[in-house]
Formats: C-alpha cells, sequence, structure tokens
C-alpha cells in the first residue's frame, strides 16, 4: 500500500484500538468502512488491489461505477493463476437513496446503511425479488437534536423496523445514525448514547434475531464517541484520505 495511505491506516487503527480500550470492547468488534467518496478511481483500485474489505460512497452514480471497475478487475485478475487472492470488497452505500436509483443501485450494493421510509424499504423489497436475491439493510435514525434532513425520527423507528421486518426480500441487520456537527462531545455522546438505547430496545424487543447487531456510527470527527457508546461499523474518509496522492 502507498506509504502515507497506510500510515493513515494505522494511525485510525490505533485510534479505533484505544477508544475500544477505553470503552472496555474488543477492536474485532468494530468494522472500518472505507469512505471514498472524495478520492479518484485511482485510490479505489489501489484499495482493492490492497485487500481492504468495506468500501462506503454516499452516491449510487460513484458507488456503481467503481464496485462495477473493482469487479471487473478482480475478474480478470482470478483468470491470472500467478496471482494470489483478493477479498471482493463490501460495498455500503451510506448517502440519502431516492427510490429511483434503486435498480441501478442494487446489483452492485452489499449494504444500504440510509432506509428511511417504507416508501423505500418496498422498493428495495421490489427491486430485490427481482434480482431473486434478499438485500441486507440498516435503518437510518434521526436522533439529532436539531432537526436533520434524512432518518426515521426517533419515535417512529420500532414500527418501521417491524414494517421492514415483514418484507421478505430485506434482511434488517442494524441501525445508522449522524450525530448533529457539534464541537460539544457531550451533544454528540448524548445523541450517539440515544441511538444506543434505540437499537438496544429493537434488539430485544423488535427484531429478536443474532444477526441485527450493526450500529453503523461515526465518522472522522466523533468515531471514537460513537465506539465508546457501541458503535460496531465506522465510516471514515477524511482520516483515511486526508493529503493521499498516489
Ligand atoms: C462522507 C460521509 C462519511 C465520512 O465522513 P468523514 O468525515 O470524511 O470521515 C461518513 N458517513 C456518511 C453518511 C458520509 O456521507
Amino acid at each position: 500500500m502507498n506509504r502515507k495511505l497506510a500510515e493513515n491506516f494505522k494511525k485510525v487503527q490505533g485510534r479505533i484500538e484505544a477508544a475500544c480500550a477505553r470503552a472496555g470492547r474488543e477492536p474485532s468488534e468494530i468494522t472500518l468502512v472505507a469512505v471514498t467518496k472524495t478520492v479518484g478511481i485511482d485510490v479505489v483500485k489501489h484499495l482493492v488491489d490492497s485487500g481492504v474489505k468495506h468500501l462506503g460512497e454516499s452516491r449510487v452514480q460513484e458507488l456503481t461505477q467503481r464496485a462495477a471497475m473493482a469487479h471487473e478487475y478482480l475478474s480478470r485478475r482470478q483468470r491470472d493463476p500467478a496471482a494470489g487472492a483478493l477479498p471482493r470488497p463490501t460495498w455500503h452505500m451510506i448517502g440519502h437513496l431516492q427510490r429511483n436509483k434503486v435498480k441501478a443501485l442494487l446489483p452492485w450494493v452489499n449494504v444500504i446503511h440510509s432506509v428511511d421510509s417504507l416508501r423505500l424499504a418496498e422498493e428495495i423489497d421490489a427491486r430485490a425479488a427481482k434480482l431473486g436475491r434478499v438485500a441486507e439493510v440498516l435503518m437510518e435514525i434521526n436522533a439529532g437534536l436539531e432537526p436533520q434532513k434524512y432518518g426515521v425520527p426517533v419515535g417512529a423507528a420500532s414500527h418501521l423496523a417491524e414494517q421492514i421486518e415483514s418484507l421478505p426480500h430485506l434482511h434488517l441487520t442494524g441501525v445508522m445514525a449522524m450525530a448533529p456537527f457539534d464541537e460539544i462531545v457531550d451533544r454528540v455522546h448524548a445523541c450517539f448514547s440515544r441511538v444506543y438505547e434505540i437499537y438496544e430496545e429493537m434488539r430485544h424487543d423488535v427484531i429478536r434475531r443474532d444477526d441485527f447487531r450493526q450500529l453503523s456510527m461515526g465518522m472522522t470527527s466523533d468515531f471514537e464517541t460513537a465506539i465508546e457508546c457501541g458503535s460496531t461499523m465506522v465510516r471514515i474518509g477524511t482520516a483515511l484520505f486526508d493529503g493521499v496522492i498516489l
């Protein structure tokens, strides 16, 4: 891996480990999703080539193009008997998703983090049925103290989870949330703690499946706080890619 990039990954991994130590958790509980929305396709290819397992994009067009490129590349590579095995990346759609883009997205995405309405859930269910598959999704909760644009309101979360659970081609495996942009750590902490409570309530009272176990919280500015509040998946861009030139 490129030196600066390897250094950044190591630093972030170190910060994840330190946050886990403070919270009495194991680093193996945390999945790092590398958010590539600000870097070029050459960096994405380099990540695939370095065996990075989880990649996140916030727009449908970028995700589909990049996942298609990675697929092409890995398929070609597989035919070369001299090339060692590389994992196929898991693609995470982390941004807001419009219903009219679901059809294009679905063949390329592995996990959709941003399901926040029944109408969107139903569209994904219908498209997944046509492809003969089950789509893994997380429900995005809006737990900010100030109104945010996306995410289901806290009070409606359990009901939406039940509705998603009844759709046969959706597999709900957890919850996603963003904290308000706030320099005050206590406010970010309060938001993430609230989401953790909702997630736990859902796990015990609504979904009750062992594979409902992902809590996607934390970005560059707040991932350590998110880990202290129970996050299992951090979505990080800036801290990994700042200053990286290939
Ligand atoms: C861009 C983005 C991230 C990563 O943000 P950084 O601050 O660059 O780490 C995480 N989650 C979502 C939903 C994003 O859009």
